[in-house]
């Protein structure tokens, strides 16, 4: 038995979703053909109040769109120093968009409204124009963490005030609306443009979606073509995503209790010396420090678990779909009883 926690991301289709696959109607999409793309991209636009929703092949393709939607070259995004778009995009926000970040210095990767505020540049011809904020919910290398949506409204606000764009980097979206009880309409309300991964806590093998306004979604299409993010008889892969609305969305508080409590058996650990906070579907904690990381990594693969290093001496765990009960008592059997 392998228990892979390294990320959310490593879940195989279930048969449901499989068959769901396998008996979607299709056509090629470039020519604006495919059924079930259409459905779910009006459903997704539907369920976040929005126009206008476009299917991608990944969740960082959308982000990108999203800030070159956006921005101009030479101007600048505002987003906490953990975020995705500035550490796992690859240097995409320069390199596609011609823009810089703009780093602010939050807590678990969400930052306050005076924060961002403090951050937007002053109009004079020296400075690199502000044009975005991008926030992300939940927090990837903040473990999981989600924002409050006060501050999220306060953020809104400076935008209006200051003109800017509000980009949502929603991976995780759905993880923070089961654990804060928030709905899509919120976040539609809120923000210009959204991207949602059907791929992480949803389990599908693929697929993302940039949801917006119909002023900023304008070049999306021809922008995702310039990405390359162009796709024929794609509605195999909007059929899984359909099936994941459908039938796993409801089961990701499993995957939030489950971390919970791999959160309060690590806390129990001499060899950990902290554990996050635990809000959704993520763990990250830190080694003692007479522990040795490539040892601790060591031991637990071969007893068959893996999990991921974050940088900084941080690990982390995710709970997933394909992580069972009988996974979990393993695993929590086996910290619990781990000598190092
Ligand atoms: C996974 C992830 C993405 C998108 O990643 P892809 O692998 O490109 O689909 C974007 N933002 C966050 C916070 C993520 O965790």
């Amino acid at each position: 038995m392998i228990i892979d926690l390294r990320s959310d991301t490593v879940t195989k289709p279930t048969k449901g979703m499989l068959d769901a696959m396998m008996s979607a109607k299709v056509g090629d999409d470039v020519f604006d053909e495919d059924p079930t793309v259409k459905i779910l991209e009006d459903r997704l636009a539907n369920l976040f109040g929005k126009p206008r929703a476009l299917f991608f092949p990944s969740g960082s393709m959308a982000n990108q769109t999203a800030i070159k939607l956006h921005t101009n070259p030479g101007e600048q995004v505002i987003c906490d120093k953990y975020a995705h778009i500035y550490n796992y995009e690859a240097g995409g926000v320069s390199f596609n968009s011609g823009v810089s970040c703009n780093l602010v210095d939050g807590h678990r990767g969400m930052f306050t409204a005076k924060q961002a505020k403090d951050a937007i540049n002053p109009d004079a011809f020296y400075y690199s124009q502000t044009s975005l904020i991008a926030i992300e919910n939940t927090t990837n290398k903040g473990g999981g963490a989600c924002w409050d949506f006060n501050e999220l409204i306060n953020i809104k606000s400076l935008c209006n005030n200051h003109k800017l764009g509000y980009h949502l980097d929603g991976a995780r979206l759905w993880n923070a609306l089961e654990e804060k009880r928030e709905t899509e309409l919120d976040y539609g309300k809120l923000f210009n443009t959204i991207s949602v991964c059907l791929s992480k806590g949803l389990g599908c093998p693929i697929g993302s979606v940039l949801i917006g306004d119909d002023d900023i979604m304008q070049q999306s299409v021809r922008l995702r073509k310039v990405f390359g993010g162009n796709m024929r008889q794609v509605g195999y892969l909007a059929a899984a995503g359909l099936y994941a609305l459908d039938h796993h969305r409801v089961r990701l508080k499993d995957d939030h209790s489950k971390a919970k409590d791999i959160g309060e058996v690590l806390a129990q650990h001499t060899a950990i010396k902290t554990v996050e906070p635990i809000e959704t579907n993520i763990v990250i904690f830190e080694l003692a420090e007479d522990v040795d990381e490539q040892q601790f990594f060591e031991i637990l693969h071969n007893k068959g678990i893996k999990l991921i290093g974050m940088g900084g001496g941080k690990l982390r765990i995710v709970t997933h779909l394909d992580y069972t009960n009988q996974m979990h008592d393993y695993l929590l059997t086996t910290l619990k009883t781990l000598s190092l």
